[in-house]
């Protein structure tokens, strides 16, 4: 019984999925004949026939299998190819088997040769052999099928083909038979590209595919009308050999006035505006504004109501305020004090300030003068923000009026009628002029006698003055007297002060006289001392509270992170900077046993390392069994900084113990060459294995290799050990296929790995395997060892793919900050692509722990959530396609006859070869899903030997 489908979890950008072929030839789109080139006369036939749905076609049929020597040419005609460099050839035919013809031994063939021949035009009808290049030898699979009825049928192949890279305009295929019985059912001629599509709201024009099976081909994409590019973020987009759109990069963003509506910009409507780019929305107007036209970056203000200069657009427009409220005044003599309330309305802003206007006028007729800039205004007489003022040093016995406005953001740009609140007002009789000519009549230590003449106009009668005095820069103190002298007692001796004085009459005080400034006599040296040793103190205090305070804040910049990777739980071994050891030779041998050169036996180099050739040999302990090992060296006439960096990675190693981490035997530092001996991985580098052995192992296998790395970097991240650099390349892996983490060194080891580049914040890196924030700011902390894991994954899951294929490293960078992540390889289960994104979390804190990982897989492993779909779910070829992803390949199925899952079961590889299906890594998904298929048992399909 058939339950219900499930349906594939989405693969890299489905919608951009659009499979593209451009034909170039198809014979059988041909009703008229072919007229094709045959050579010698008697070879190839053009015969007119029916494909199997009963329509009528052009073939071309030979079967010269009784006489020998045969030599046939038939030659298509000219096939311009335009663009395309990597041209697919696909071939239907049938032939003949030999044994199905009596009396042809010896003579009969059941192969023939596909050739081509470039050129820049047509050339002619004549046919020169020597100037074709072979493509391949055609064989069938199937010549015969028995049918039902035990008559023989013929069976239709179909092979696939791709030549390339081309570079001439065209081209002509050839096909030469050597004595088959064959029939060229159909010639199809293709290339592939990627569609012309619009993608955040670029386009990206069609697209042939690169020359290669695994380039991605860049390229930059056109902004739609009325859209402009986000800047420093022009858009691209990768088009693959498969002619798959991948990696959008960039954008365009509709421009001010415009709005997105699906792939295209359109204007915002009345009454609505955008203001900028960035804005994702038309906006309706705000208050007080319109406007009448479409596509508005703003609207404009109504009459009476304006915008000052640094309002958005996003705010209302304004008008100025209506004037102050309720204004009150109070005199006293040639002071005027002023108080209002703000204004009923202030226009819609919040930025009302107020404004004095002060005219004197004349008795009679009236008419008024600005009062000048003799006379003050307390706090100042514009800008003001509070409701009052006062005014000061107006003239006695005065007119004059005031008027207080209200202004705001807007008034200056209104031309409407001013609107203020205005008093007038008569001052009072005037305060005596200023006390000039003081004398210093008496100065000592302490005090200082002073005497002065009375001011020349008193304005009435003088009943007192006031002597102001205060040292420099310091609160100043009065003293009042009667008459025109006065002593300062108090004061403080060897000090400047500054004296001024002023009148008292009944009008008020008159202003004060200039500065007088006196300083008192000297004191005995005896106390001077004494303070001096006061201060000496005091600066000692000062300097221990600073010190405490700058010892505090150093640990208070290191921050919690860094304390909690310090931190390390008791019994938890904690892995010590070599570098932090004076003598590196002691720390070499702090951590490394010295070996004796004689119990190494090296047999063979197996690779170079960066200080030397690595070989690998034997190691025979006293007492011990001899065991394997992998033997560094280093080269000679090395300087000591070489020597110190090479054992560093001694140094480092061999402070771990872990089954997951390569294990250091020892080294041999008091002989030449000095040798690093470790452990011998007999499988080399994952990433390497992995290439060797694409496609060969089951995903329980690769969750296994990727269960040991996570289980070495648990240790090591526990150990409070950065790798920095953890990368397949630096992985090995035994014969058991354990894996193991190696390459162990400083940071500065990691410019020594060919992937490193030079990064703008200074460092080389290996940007693809690097978390984002290790790239920007150097920040390499086991959450960023967690996002190279991540990337190994993928690598591991793939078969040793190089993350983001060729994509430029500045593009890696770019596409990562966009939030683009690798999609899940062929093949890996959605659970372990949902790990690895997890991996890749932009914020640190939100990645997985080593920890945590190893128990994820240890789940997986356990609950075999790996599992590829099951099959009893699906009723029909074209589900399980789908299913697994390979739907492009339905009419290749059907084509062959396959219409059930039970005859999909027995195909064996050569079956699915001949569908046509040429790329390996299709044909190797197929056929583990097939085997799959069978181990579910579907159907009681019985496996074909
Ligand atoms: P390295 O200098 O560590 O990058 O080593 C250079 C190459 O030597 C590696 O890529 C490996 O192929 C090989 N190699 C290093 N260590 C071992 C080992 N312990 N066992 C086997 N091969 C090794």
């Amino acid at each position: 019984m058939c339950g219900l489908s499930v349906k594939p979890s989405p693969v890299r950008f489905n919608h951009l999925l659009l499979l593209s072929l451009v034909i170039l030839l198809d014979s059988k789109a041909q009703q008229t004949e072919l007229e094709w080139i045959s050579y010698p006369p008697n070879g190839w036939e053009e015969i007119s026939g029916l494909d199997e749905n009963y329509t009528p076609i052009r073939t071309y049929q030979v079967c010269q299998v009784m006489e020998p020597n045969q030599n046939n040419w038939l030659r298509t005609n000219w096939i311009e190819k335009g663009n395309a460099q990597r041209i697919f050839v696909e071939l239907k035919f049938t032939l003949r088997d030999c044994n199905s013809l009596p009396g042809v031994v010896g003579t009969c063939k059941e192969t023939f040769n596909l050739y081509y021949q470039e050129t820049d035009s047509e050339v002619g009808r004549s046919l020169r052999e020597n100037q074709y290049v072979k493509i391949d030898t055609i064989a069938a699979d199937e010549s015969f099928t028995q049918g039902d009825l035990g008559e023989r049928k013929m069976k239709l192949n179909t092979e696939v083909r791709i030549i390339g890279p081309l570079s001439r305009r065209g081209f002509y295929l050839a096909f030469q038979d050597v004595g088959a019985c064959i029939a060229l059912v159909s010639v199809k001629v293709y290339y592939k590209k990627c569609w012309s599509i619009i993608e955040n709201l670029a386009t990206f024009p069609d697209t042939v595919t690169g020359s290669e099976f695994s380039s991605l081909v860049e390229v930059e994409g056109m902004c739609v009308s009325d859209a402009e590019e986000e800047a420093e973020n022009s858009p691209k987009m990768h088009c693959s050999a498969e002619g798959e759109w991948l990696v959008p990069i960039g954008k365009c963003i509709c421009k001010a006035g415009f709005h997105q509506k699906g792939d295209a910009c359109e204007p915002c409507g009345r009454g609505f505006y955008k203001s900028s780019s960035q804005d994702l929305q038309c906006s309706r107007c705000p208050a007080h504004s319109f406007n009448d036209r479409e596509g508005s970056w703003r609207c404009d203000c109504e009459d009476g109501y304006y915008r000052a200069l640094s309002d958005p657009p996003s705010v209302a427009c304004t008008r100025p305020p209506s004037a102050p409220q309720n204004l009150v005044y109070n005199i006293n003599q040639t002071t005027v004090s002023l108080e209002w309330s703000p204004p009923a309305d202030t226009g819609g802003r919040n930025d009302v300030t107020y404004r004095v206007i002060c005219r004197r006028c004349s008795w009679e007729p009236e008419e008024c003068v600005p009062c000048g800039p003799n006379v003050g205004y307390s706090p100042a007489q514009s800008g003001l923000v509070d409701t009052y003022v006062t005014i000061l040093d107006l003239l006695a016995h005065a007119n004059y009026t005031f008027e207080v406005e209200a202004v705001n953001g807007v008034s200056d740009l209104s031309r409407t009628q001013r609107l203020f609140a205005a008093v007038s007002i008569a001052t009072g009789q005037a305060a005596p002029s200023q006390v000039s000519e003081v004398i210093k009549e008496k100065v000592q230590q302490r005090s200082i006698q002073l005497s002065w003449q009375e001011p020349h106009q008193p304005n009435g009668v003088i009943t007192e003055y006031e002597i102001k005095y205060y040292e420099k820069d310091r609160i100043y103190s009065t003293v009042r007297s009667k008459s025109t002298s006065a002593t300062v007692n108090n004061l403080k001796p060897s000090t400047a002060y500054v004296f001024q004085i002023r009148a008292f009459t009944e009008a008020g005080y008159g202003t004060y006289g200039p500065r007088l400034e006196i300083t008192t006599k000297e004191e005995a040296t005896g106390r001077m001392y004494i303070k001096n040793a006061r201060v000496h103190i005091c600066f000692i205090q000062y300097c221990l509270v600073v010190h405490l305070h700058c010892g505090y804040s150093k640990a208070d910049q290191e921050g919690d992170e860094e304390l909690y990777f310090q931190f390390k739980f008791p019994g938890t071994k904690t892995y010590i900077d070599p570098e932090t050891y004076e003598d590196p030779n002691r720390a070499v041998h702090q951590f490394a046993k010295e070996l004796d050169a004689s119990c190494i036996k090296i047999e063979r180099v197996i690779g170079a390392g960066e200080f030397g050739e690595v070989c690998s040999g034997r190691l025979k302990l006293p007492g011990k069994r001899d065991v394997s090992v992998a033997i560094k060296t280093l080269k000679v006439g090395y300087t000591e900084k070489q020597r110190r960096d090479f054992l560093c990675e001694a140094s480092i190693m061999g402070q771990f113990d872990h089954p997951n981490v390569v294990h250091l035997e020892g080294v041999v530092t008091r002989g030449k060459p000095v040798m690093i001996v470790i452990e011998y991985m007999e499988n080399g580098s994952l990433d390497g294995f992995l290439r060797k052995h694409d496609g060969q192992f089951t995903v329980i296998q690769l969750v296994g290799m990727l269960r040991g790395i996570a289980a070495g970097m648990r240790y090591l991240s526990d150990m409070g050990y950065v790798h920095r650099d953890l990368a397949a390349r630096n992985i090995l892996v035994n014969s058991n296929l354990v894996c193991k983490v190696s390459d162990f060194g400083l940071s500065r080891v990691i410019d020594d790995d060919p992937e490193a580049v030079y990064t703008t914040t200074g460092g080389k890196i290996p940007v693809r395997w690097t978390a984002p924030e290790a790239i920007q700011y150097r920040k390499f902390t086991s959450a960023s060892d967690v996002w190279s894991y991540g990337i190994v994954m993928w690598e591991v899951m793939s078969y040793g793919e190089r993350p983001y294929w060729d994509m430029s490293n500045q593009d890696v960078i770019k596409a990562i900050e966009e939030g683009y992540r690798l999609p899940a390889p062929m093949d890996c289960p959605p659970g372990l692509h949902q790990l690895m994104l997890d991996c890749w979390q932009k914020d640190r804190a939100e990645r997985p722990k080593f920890d945590q990982i190893v128990g994820i897989l240890d789940k997986m492993i356990r609950n075999k959530t790996l599992s590829t779909p099951d099959f009893t779910a699906f009723c029909t070829v074209g589900e399980w396609l789908e299913a697994i992803k390979m739907e492009r390949y339905r009419d290749n199925f059907t084509a062959a006859g396959y219409s059930s899952l039970e005859s999909v079961a027995r195909m064996s590889i050569e079956d699915v070869m001949s569908l046509g299906i040429t790329l390996v890594g299709h044909q190797k998904k197929i056929m583990s899903s097939i085997q799959t298929m069978r181990k579910q048992n579907f159907s009681g399909a019985v496996p074909r030997t």
